[in-house]
């Protein structure tokens, strides 16, 4: 089956639920996510049954995967290895995207505009999160405050929360692993955040195509360590907050970065990083933002190269 049948075929799959998770409320989509190990009251699932839901796209099947691979207990191990290695065929048809920077940057604001536009854009997004820290309220990342609200409620998009704090290694394999079963689920966008404070970027690079980076102009000396390393993984580097009195100041931390990314290496070989400015709460500079995503696709998958980084992301 080539990959655009396999796509069809999913999308089919998903069309009759989509008017099921239209009558589904935010706080129950959010709770669906949250859940811990599946309640005794719910009867329980083979890893066919699993399977079988995923594929058809049911979101609730899909978050007690998710759930199942996230459980550090031993006896559900054996169960997420083989829903994993049944669903496989059917992944890699998305576009794996990563988006870190600083906190406070605007991470969440783009989010939720950049995911409603590219839902717009008729696709399917799924938004996790990297997060290996514990201090966030629950481990969420919609513990703490009322992130993506918007996004939260649109049909076409799936939000599942960070699993809670841990080792950075585990997070990321379970990030990874989620991604693979949101795939499967049809959905073709895959937005993965790292929300922790410098700890998940270099994770985050190893498992998505397309790097997407917000700095914020002058953001202080003693970042410019994080900014440099974190600048050369980056596919294209977003200056936000151009609006109001910031747009000057955005300007020239435009150039100032244009300049620095001449002295280095680009992070994807037949590929320029741009630096563009974008307001994340107008949503100037959203829909370049995503043009870009799709000429990075377009140019780079015909010569393989996405294919050889996904190659490389197993291997490592
Ligand atoms: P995160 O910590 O990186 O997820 O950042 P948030 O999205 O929570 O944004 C941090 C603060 O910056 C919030 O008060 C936002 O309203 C504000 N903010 C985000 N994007 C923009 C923008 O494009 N322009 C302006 N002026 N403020 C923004």
């Amino acid at each position: 089956m080539t990959q655009a049948s396999i796509l069809g075929f999913a999308n089919l799959c998903l069309a009759p639920l989509a008017d099921t998770c239209r009558d589904m409320s935010a706080t129950e989509q959010n709770s669906a996510s949250n859940e811990g190990i599946p309640p005794q009251r719910r009867p329980a699932l083979t890893p066919d049954d699993y399977v079988a839901g995923i594929l058809a796209g049911n979101r609730s099947v899909l978050a007690r995967a998710i759930t199942l691979i996230e459980s550090q207990a031993s006896r559900h191990e054996a169960q997420a290895r083989e829903i994993l290695q049944k669903i496989l065929p059917r992944t890699g048809n998305a576009k794996r995207i990563g988006i870190t920077g600083i906190p406070g940057v605007g991470k969440s604001t783009f989010i939720e505009n950049f995911g409603c536009y590219v839902a717009e854009q008729n696709h399917k997004l799924a938004v996790l999160a990297i997060d290996p820290s514990s201090s966030r309220t629950g481990g969420s990342i919609l513990g703490d405050k009322p992130r993506m609200e918007r996004l939260s409620q649109e049909p076409r998009a799936f939000i599942r929360p960070s699993p809670a704090g841990g080792q950075l290694g585990g997070v990321a394999r379970r990030t990874r692993e989620t991604m693979l079963l949101c795939e499967a689920a049809g959905f073709d966008v895959i937005i993965v955040e790292s929300v922790g404070a410098g700890q998940g970027e270099i994770a985050l690079r190893s498992m998505v195509d397309f790097y997407l980076l917000l700095q914020l102009p002058g953001a202080g000396d003693e970042l410019q360590g994080f900014k440099k390393g974190i600048m050369e993984l980056a596919d294209l580097i977003l200056i936000n907050k151009a609006d109001g009195e910031n747009r000057l100041r955005t300007e020239e931390a435009r150039l100032e970065q244009e300049t620095a990314l001449h002295y280095s290496q680009p992070a994807t070989s037949a590929w320029q990083t741009a630096v563009k400015l974008c307001s994340a709460r107008t949503g100037e500079g959203i829909p370049d933002a995503w043009e870009l995503t799709e000429t990075f696709y377009r140019q780079l998958e015909p010569k393989g190269i996405i294919t050889a980084r996904r190659r490389q992301h197993l291997r490592d």
